[in-house]
């Protein structure tokens, strides 16, 4: 069987695919260049691009699975794939720990201040006082969605002396507990934590589950911290929120554009902003390179 791999995938996951099948690895390929070879192969593995859409899969007269090396389905068109016979599969489990350090890394950089000494810093302004930060120490983490990486910022918060507050209606509150969390609604996460951070998929129910409604009922100076995706909060509505002083600051990996080169966001020195890079690291990508080979290699045994 053939397998194309039309994105960057681990060397390691590769590897384990060569054992197995004919490999074509052709990162970086063009829909058209995809549209004229895919009736060749068996497989296709992709990661966030190229998209895998109606026209491709109806022209992969061969196609048994199409793989998504990461979380996430949205490039492939998951119906249309099911209605061929196609198997989707992916590796939601590689980046969690990844996503969870540099969500519990945003909440440091903003409760201290990080990024926005390190810009005076460099600039040669010494300005101590107004880099005065806060402790996490004894503080409240509310986590909105209490799965893989919302238990693993837990854990880590947990070990910072934080206590933890998790709403997760498709969970049972014993569920919850297990993972060293108090269940309560979103109302009361929204009402008694100090830091709020968001650990849901975006689906139409989650879509700006945080707005002007939710900000007002927030403690002065909460901060909030997104990894999930951008249109889960309400960009506007955050900054308004920043604007009257009712959020402190707030991290955020993903945003409703990306790049979001217009936002207004990028005005407020009291944000950090990184670039979708949660699942960025060494491991995570290796780990999603040989998980999303074992998938393959099930689906197609
Ligand atoms: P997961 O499926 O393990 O956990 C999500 C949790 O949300 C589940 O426990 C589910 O029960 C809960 N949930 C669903 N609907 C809810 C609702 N309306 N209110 C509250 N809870 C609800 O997913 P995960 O792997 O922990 O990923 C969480 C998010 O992180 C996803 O949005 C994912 O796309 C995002 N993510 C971002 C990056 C990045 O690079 N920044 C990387 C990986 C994942």
């Amino acid at each position: 069987m053939k397998i194309l791999v039309a994105s960057d995938i681990a060397e390691e996951g590769i590897s384990k695919l060569k054992k197995e099948f004919e490999v074509d690895v052709k990162k970086g390929i063009s829909k058209e260049e995809i549209m004229s070879i895919i009736e060749n192969y068996d497989g296709v593995i992709i990661r966030s691009k190229p998209n895998i859409t109606e026209d491709i899969i109806k022209k992969g007269k061969n196609l048994k699975v199409v793989a998504r090396a990461g979380v996430g389905l949205d490039n492939v068109d998951v119906t249309c794939c099911q209605g061929c016979g196609i198997k989707v599969v992916n590796s939601p489990q590689a980046s969690s720990e990844s996503v969870a350090e540099l969500a519990f890394g945003l909440m440091l950089a903003v409760s201290r201040n990080i990024a926005r000494a390190d810009r005076l810093t460099r600039e040669k302004r010494w300005e101590k006082k107004s880099l005065m930060g806060y402790e996490l120490n004894g503080k409240t983490l509310g986590i909105v969605g209490f799965g893989r990486i919302g238990r693993n910022i837990g854990r880590m918060a947990k070990a910072c002396g934080m206590n933890l507050i998790a709403y997760d209606p498709p969970l049972t509150e014993e569920q919850i507990r297990a993972g060293g969390a108090e269940p309560v609604n979103l109302q009361k996460l929204i009402e008694t934590s100090d830091v709020i951070t968001l650990h849901v998929p975006l689906m139409p129910s989650t879509r700006h589950m945080i707005s002007d409604k939710q900000f007002e009922m927030m403690k002065n100076n909460v901060i909030i911290i997104n990894t999930s995706r951008g249109g889960i909060i309400d960009e506007d509505a955050l900054c308004r929120a920043m604007k009257s002083g009712k959020v402190l600051g707030a991290g955020l990996d993903v945003f409703e554009e990306e790049p979001p080169l217009n936002s207004k966001l990028l005005e407020f020195d009291n944000v950090v902003l990184t670039q979708h890079i949660g699942a960025s690291t060494h491991e995570a990508q290796k780990r999603a390179g040989i998980m999303i080979a074992d998938e393959v290699i099930k689906a197609l045994k």
